[in-house]
């Protein structure tokens, strides 16, 4: 069939708009109309051709509805709601185990920009291929092919644009609090960096009654905000003694920091400002030399920790925080401003400047 979708080809900081050609839904797979996308840092990194081969359409947080059903597909039909998350196996011991962020296939299902068969999806109207399948989905278009695996079915009575950011931003930031760091009723945690997946952390360790959430952030506005959603205590990032200032709250350091940005010096004091056998964890790597603090890391019994999508089941996972959202408990469309898909480069200025939290393109 033929779509209408935003391609990302060499030397072009945004997507542009092309009439492509899209195969209809193989085995295991849903054919799905794209209702509204998240964008995230991770599509601009890869709009640079850091992540995946191009020419691709990006997208990796696609919400829409079901309008084709591949075969062997069980537990959908036409006219689902559906969240779309990153691709994983199904059947390999983590994604077994609730962790598929870890799939052994998880690398060339997100990134390899083709089905694992090395076949893509998309072609232009001249026959060219374009890559697709970007996290599973390439959802920056109206209509997309995705395996069922990675379908979460919703409520049709739900608002479906609001929750495009729920599979990777949200997601990412809640589960690192929830599922991976673990943070309990009055423990304490250091948050650096509060966009999108910084300030779901936040909201998250309130979820969780944690004791002291500190946010850290260059920006006054979002600081702001993270203290409406649950921030006790914000500074400006790259303050005087940060680490110590932030020590100094809790008198031996926090349980936990998450560190959401790429600064080197950031994960210094990540580690700096963590008590005793507390944890570091991070969403992505360090831009720049970083080395770990080993002597503090042994004298302290302290750990540095990647985390992938929460080390959450989106399955599950998602429709508990759509069930605290609806509780009022944890309010993420607080970050969302629509964008209509024709202005998706401008979306992409807005991200790479810093001026929108979490956009969301909606496709009608
Ligand atoms: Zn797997
Ligand atoms: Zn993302």
């Amino acid at each position: 069939m033929k779509i209408r979708a935003a391609v990302s080809r060499p030397g072009s900081t945004a997507p542009a708009f092309e009439t492509l050609n899209l195969e209809a839904p193989r085995a295991g797979e849903l054919g799905v109309r794209v209702v509204a996308a998240g964008i995230c840092h991770t599509d601009l990194h890869a709009q640079a051709g850091r992540l995946a081969p191009l020419p691709i359409v990006l997208g990796h947080e696609g919400v829409g509805v079901v309008e084709r059903v591949g075969e062997g597909v069980q537990g959908f039909a036409p006219g689902d709601h559906v969240v779309l998350s990153g691709s994983s196996c199904g059947t390999c011991p983590n994604c077994l185990g609730g962790v598929p962020s870890y799939c052994d296939t998880a690398m060339p299902r997100n990134f390899g920009g083709r089905r694992l068969d090395g076949s893509t999806a998309l072609r232009t109207e001249d026959g060219a291929p374009v890559h697709s399948h970007f996290f599973g989905q390439s959802s920056f278009a109206t209509h997309v092919v995705a395996p069922a695996g990675s379908a979460v079915k919703v409520d049709p009575a739900l608002p479906l644009a609001v929750l495009a950011p729920l599979a990777c931003g949200v997601i990412t930031g809640a589960g690192a609090v929830i599922a991976a760091l673990r943070v309990a009723a009055g423990e304490s945690i250091a948050i650096f960096g509060v966009g999108g997946v910084g300030l779901s952390a936040v909201m998250a360790a309130r979820l969780v009654g944690a004791e002291r959430i500190v946010a850290v952030d260059v920006n006054e506005s979002r600081l702001a905000l993270a203290r409406e959603l649950g921030a006790t205590d914000t500074f400006a990032a790259g303050s005087d003694d940060l680490a110590a200032r932030i020590r100094a709250l809790t008198g031996r350091g926090v349980h936990y920091t998450f560190n959401t940005t790429a600064s080197p010096a950031v994960f210094s004091t990540a580690v700096d400002c963590l008590a005793m056998r507390g944890i570091a964890g991070f969403v992505t790597a360090p831009q720049g030399e970083w080395a770990p603090p080993m002597f503090q890391m042994l004298s302290g019994g302290r750990m540095v920790r990647g985390i992938l999508g929460g080390d959450a089941a989106p399955r599950t996972f998602i429709p508990m925080l759509i069930r605290y959202w609806q509780q009022g408990r944890f309010p993420f469309d607080r970050l969302v401003r629509f964008y209509p898909f024709a202005e998706i480069a401008q979306a992409f200025a807005h991200v790479a400047a810093g001026e929108v939290i979490k956009p969301v393109l909606r496709m009608e």
